[in-house]
């Protein structure tokens, strides 16, 4: 049975977005420092993690109350064991129009075939830099961006639709913002900017290193005709332009400079069960121990989650400014809760 919820600002839950994995193998500057992410750093321990039955469980429960997307994020997804076999079962939920993978990419060559198989279209891979040494140092890892290139032609081969995620900061990636533009263009892969944000506590954000997306734009539009494009939905996150008398387009992601809250209709599962309904909460609603109590029923459970929703009043973005000056709560980090 489907219930419409709405929170305290009218705004429906369509979107859920489940973090199967809290670690990573990469070390990107703006998410998991390596400093702060060392090797002592205390990683859920394998049996906190949610498993699959409880994922897909938690995911029905959400579709009755109205979620028609469900993103799979992390942490890395793909370093989660059989995560093809989890996206198959979600597929299978009748209400769930669509599902999506957030990841960086490094496994996708090795997880591409398997992952359409399971029924997968398309999927976004985080790429800051086509240059080795920039990519290399962003990622914390050195890593090369070779392997991930090959890794996305690969995917593409199948049959993949490919969204690049670039997360632009100035004075560091900058000058990669027409490279990837060109490249995806040539590729046929749908690019998307997303301006430097302060999740979490540990990535020295601040105002001067964001790029805003209307520098970016600018800056594209000196050599690239584009055009606007109306969103398809409301709420659709990314703003997104056209490449004139084509139909490949490119899009937005501005959190900091345009904040969307007013239609923000996602919520968010953390790998230990954990749900936050703000990208910017300092504290979580434990939902796994509900579940693995014997006496609380998949009804009572909808009602909660339900209540829970009815309840959200969440605006960080549109707050930013104030709420920074006073927070003196963590914020929990985003390779947690999932991006
Ligand atoms: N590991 C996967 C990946 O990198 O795609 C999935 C998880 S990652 C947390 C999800 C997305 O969040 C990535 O596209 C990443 O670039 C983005 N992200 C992480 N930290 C960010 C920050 N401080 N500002 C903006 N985006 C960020
Ligand atoms: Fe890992 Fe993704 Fe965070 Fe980079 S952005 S550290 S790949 S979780
Ligand atoms: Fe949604 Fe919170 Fe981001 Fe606003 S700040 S768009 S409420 S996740």
């Amino acid at each position: 049975m489907h219930m419409a919820i709405l929170d305290t600002r009218s705004r429906p839950l369509r979107d859920l977005r489940v973090s199967v994995m809290d670690q990573c193998n990469l070390r990107c500057t703006y998410c998991m420092p390596k400093e702060v992410f060392g090797t002592d750093y205390p990683f859920l321990p394998p049996e906190k993690l949610l498993n699959f039955d409880e994922i897909e469980n938690l995911v029905r429960v959400f579709s009755s109350l109205g979620v028609k997307k469900v993103r799979i994020t992390g942490g890395e997804p793909l370093l989660r064991k059989d995560l093809p076999h989890l996206i198959k079962r979600i597929y299978k939920i009748q209400e769930i129009e669509d599902v999506a993978l957030t990841t960086n990419g490094l496994l996708l060559g090795h997880y591409a075939g398997q992952l359409k198989d399971a029924g997968l279209k398309r999927i976004n891979v985080s790429l800051d830099s086509l240059n080795p040494i920039n990519y290399g140092k962003m990622n914390g890892r050195n890593f090369p961006v070779a392997r991930v290139l090959k890794a996305l032609e690969q995917a593409a081969s199948i049959g993949l639709q490919i969204k690049i995620n670039m997360v632009v900061q100035r004075g560091i990636n900058d000058g990669d913002i027409l490279p990837l533009a060109k490249y995806c263009f040539n590729e046929g892969y749908t690019l998307r900017y997303i301006e430097f944000m302060d999740v979490g506590n540990t990535n020295g954000w601040n105002m001067e290193k964001v790029v805003p997306s209307r520098e970016v734009l600018d800056k594209l539009q000196q050599t690239m005709s584009l055009e606007a494009v109306d969103p398809d939905y409301i709420g659709e996150v990314a703003k997104r332009y056209r490449y004139k008398n084509t139909d490949k387009e490119i899009g937005f992601i501005s959190s900091i400079t345009e904040s969307y809250c007013s239609t923000c209709n996602r919520a968010r599962i953390s790998a230990d069960g954990k749900l936050f309904t703000c990208l910017f909460a300092t504290q979580g609603t434990d939902l796994v121990s509900l579940m693995r109590n014997e006496e609380i029923s998949n009804e009572d459970l909808t009602q909660f989650i339900s209540d829970l929703w009815n309840k959200r009043s969440d605006r960080y973005s549109e707050q930013r400014v104030e709420i920074s000056k006073h927070q003196t709560k963590k914020k929990i980090e985003m390779s947690y809760i999932g991006g």
